[in-house]
């Protein structure tokens, strides 16, 4: 049997569809049961991780028209921006784009990632501007100030990642961590979700097209090609959408050992037209290569394992707060890399589940299953226990859960072009 997108719109509107997340299709064949395109429609995925590949487009009037010819710099609550492309000359405003990774030129702890959280969140921020003729301009403002927020990843939702140690005895200062890694062999750090990953169940961007609607922290929007460095072997996702439609809880900024990096979730709307793309959701953790790489070269690779990290883990630390030893320097405080456990306060919408406290508090205030992993090195097995989780298995549950919903409620039908 095949279907047809417009079958499965029509199946959408009559409130007949059946919609599963990637991670519900891969349970029931563990459980032994063997879906057919006749029992799913759609199947959505879902992936929430450091995606460095996060630009903003900005327009946003900082002044009285007429007030300065053309603006050189800007800063947004010190994050700098690049003005233009479009001069807008003598409009009082400016055209800008700012990177998810740029970092704050007065606070080296705050950068791209957590300024657009901000800005989601409805706070005003300061801006600086020089214009051409060196005037200092300072104004603030909040996102519905903003003409434009547009989201371009130029790079998401990678299908293929490394996991990372440190075989050396010298702290290694990286993206791929939250804090300087220790050594020898002190943990391992790894992204992506796994099972439930988009281009883990739809390897070949099969259903996955220019113009194919998607989520973008949870904002409807596009995929518009395959991103930077993307390969058949090693894709990832180009795609865009209107950050004012975007909610908080799925973006933000992550302190890494080498300055602040931001994080995304998306999720994907897979149609399952036949049996041949529904087997390909049916992949499991346990099936998945991770790549286990020394931090000081991502490139040499030293062992392999699996996504199997993510079973029988926790989604999220407890906090047992009489065990707290009120150290002088509290390294949890230091080391969260979301500023989720400040002043001896966990917020948990703003905790990212990596794992950080529970690795770094030494009285065990944190508690928090992360997993082990095991690799080969120079011919001996070594157990590694997850140090630092770069994903969020908890958020991107959530978007996969949300399109799901979307679909079900016949708020979202697909556009695949197939
Ligand atoms: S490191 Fe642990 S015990 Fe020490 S102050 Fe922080 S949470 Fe408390
Ligand atoms: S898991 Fe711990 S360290 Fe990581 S974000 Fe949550 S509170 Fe912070």
């Amino acid at each position: 049997m095949k279907k047809s997108i417009p079958d499965i719109n029509q199946k959408i509107k009559n409130g007949e569809a059946t919609i599963l997340t990637a991670e519900e299709v891969t349970r029931l064949v563990m459980d032994g049961e063997e879906p057919t395109v006749e029992d799913v429609d759609v199947v959505t995925t879902g992936t929430c991780g450091i995606m460095s590949g996060t630009a903003a487009i900005f327009h946003l009037p900082v002044a009285e028209p007429g007030s300065f010819k053309k603006s050189r710099k800007i800063t947004l609550n010190g994050v700098p921006g690049f003005p233009g492309p479009c001069p807008n000359e003598w409009l009082g405003s400016v055209d800008l784009m700012v990177y998810g990774t740029s970092h704050s030129i007065t606070d080296p702890q705050y950068g791209g990632g957590f300024l657009f959280k901000d800005l989601l969140r409805g706070e005003e921020i300061e801006i600086d501007v020089e214009d051409i003729d060196g005037n200092i301009l300072k104004s603030s403002a909040t996102l519905d100030d903003f003409g434009t927020a547009q989201m371009i990843g130029t790079r998401f939702a990678f299908k293929n990642y490394t996991a990372f140690i440190n075989p050396t005895s010298q702290p290694v200062s990286s993206i791929f961590n939250a804090v300087d890694m220790d050594g020898p062999f002190k943990g391992i750090s790894f992204s992506g979700c796994g099972e439930l990953n988009p281009l883990q169940n739809d390897p070949q961007l099969n259903s996955i097209q220019k113009g194919t609607r998607l989520l973008i922290n949870n904002s409807e929007g596009l995929f518009i090609g395959p991103g930077t460095r993307s390969s058949p072997e090693k894709p990832n996702m180009m795609i865009t959408a209107d950050m004012k439609d975007m909610d908080p809880h799925y973006l933000g900024g992550f302190r890494t050992g080498a300055g602040p990096e931001v994080y995304n979730s998306v999720a994907t709307a897979i149609p399952i037209l036949d049996d041949e793309i529904l087997r390909k959701t049916f992949i499991k953790n346990e099936d998945i290569r991770l790549p286990v790489a020394d931090i000081r070269g991502r490139h040499s690779v030293l062992s392999q394992t699996t996504y199997q990290v993510w079973r029988n883990v926790d989604e999220r630390p407890t906090y047992e707060k009489e065990l707290c030893q009120n150290c002088q320097t509290c390294m949890v405080e230091e080391r969260c890399p979301t500023r989720a456990f400040q002043n001896q306060t966990l917020n948990p919408v703003r905790c990212f589940g990596c794992g950080m406290c529970a690795y770094s508090c030494p009285f065990g205030t944190f508690q928090m299953e992360r997993g082990q992993v095991q690799i080969d090195w120079e011919g001996k097995v070594k157990e590694l226990e997850v140090s630092c989780r770069q994903s969020d298995i908890k958020r991107a549950r959530e978007l996969a859960r949300e399109l799901k919903n979307r679909i079900e409620r016949g708020e979202f039908l697909l556009n695949n072009n197939l």
